[in-house]
């Protein structure tokens, strides 16, 4: 099956109550986890890069992987560009060829962020290509952007007006989760998801989801929540491959060894986090 976008797959999670994993690969090995694990369960699965991992490696490499991946595979797979962080990234992943694309004016005024948005949805849209913005500020560190001070939440009748005004086909929502690692028990404020969901009629989505407990993000797709980022946890669990390898023979010189310890562990994470989100028998 050639690669999708999340057009339908997030349409049909809505649907029919249960989300999609976006999971976020910083190499062949990932890539290759991410989709094998997709396969098993047989469940629609999104790969996302985020513009630090696209830096490090041209968009056209994870491009190039998820391509391959998805040709080979039997399940519907996405290649997402997450937090897209300028008009022209987001235009350079439309014409590499992902077929779902983030735009993230989070941190710019209100209006602004509906301008940046709004031009790369009607940019993305004649192409059949997806566009998710967020409204608010997820907390913590996201790749290079930090989350900053201030009332971060996503504001319900904002983001009404925000999607009317936009046209995107996704939202990603701060309702109190952070990237990167937590410190304690994040505390998320589900009334006000509840209260977004009320008032706006596209998928939602939840960044930051590693390290959230399971029964957590459960509720969160249950009260609307379409699409679940992990991103830190992949690369936790892919380095805890590679270190047991390490740790064991520490005269280990053929990556294909601790590569392929790191690829077991993501795919084990992988597998669990779809049973989580529910996505596992939903590939169609
Ligand atoms: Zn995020």
């Amino acid at each position: 099956m050639s690669l999708v976008t999340t057009k339908e797959l997030l349409l049909d999670a809505q649907k029919n109550g249960y989300a999609v994993g976006a999971f976020n690969v910083e190499n062949m090995e990932m890539v290759q986890a991410v989709v094998a694990a997709a396969e098993e369960l047989n469940s629609p699965v999104i790969m996302q890069t985020t513009p630090s991992t696209v830096k490090y490696a041209d968009l056209a490499y994870f491009y190039a992987n998820a391509k391959v991946a998805a040709d080979m595979a039997s399940v519907p797979v996405v290649m997402h560009l997450d937090h897209g962080s300028s008009f022209e990234l987001a235009m350079r992943a439309y014409r590499t060829g992902y077929t779902s694309i983030m735009i993230d004016g989070s941190h710019e005024t209100y209006e602004d962020n509906i301008k940046v948005s709004k031009a790369v949805a009607d940019a993305c849209h004649p192409g059949g290509v997806p566009v998710e913005a967020e409204l608010g500020k997820v907390g913590g560190k996201e790749d290079d952007l930090d989350g900053g001070e201030g009332d971060p939440y996503t504001n319900p009748q904002e983001a009404a007006e925000f999607v009317k005004r936009t046209g995107v086909d996704s939202l990603a929502v701060a309702i109190g989760t952070a990237h990167g690692v937590y410190k304690g028990e994040p505390k998320l404020d589900l009334d006000r998801l509840s209260e977004i969901r009320k008032v706006v009629d596209i998928p939602l989505v939840l960044h930051g989801t590693s390290g959230v407990p399971d029964e957590t993000v459960k509720e969160c797709v249950k009260r609307g929540i379409c699409k679940v980022n992990y991103a830190t946890d992949l690369r936790i669990a892919f380095s805890k491959g590679v270190k047991a390898v390490m740790a064991e023979d520490p005269d280990v010189f053929d990556p294909k060894k601790y590569n392929a310890a790191g690829r077991e562990e993501v795919k084990k994470y992988v597998m669990q986090k779809i049973m989580v989100v529910g996505s596992n028998g939903k590939a169609k």
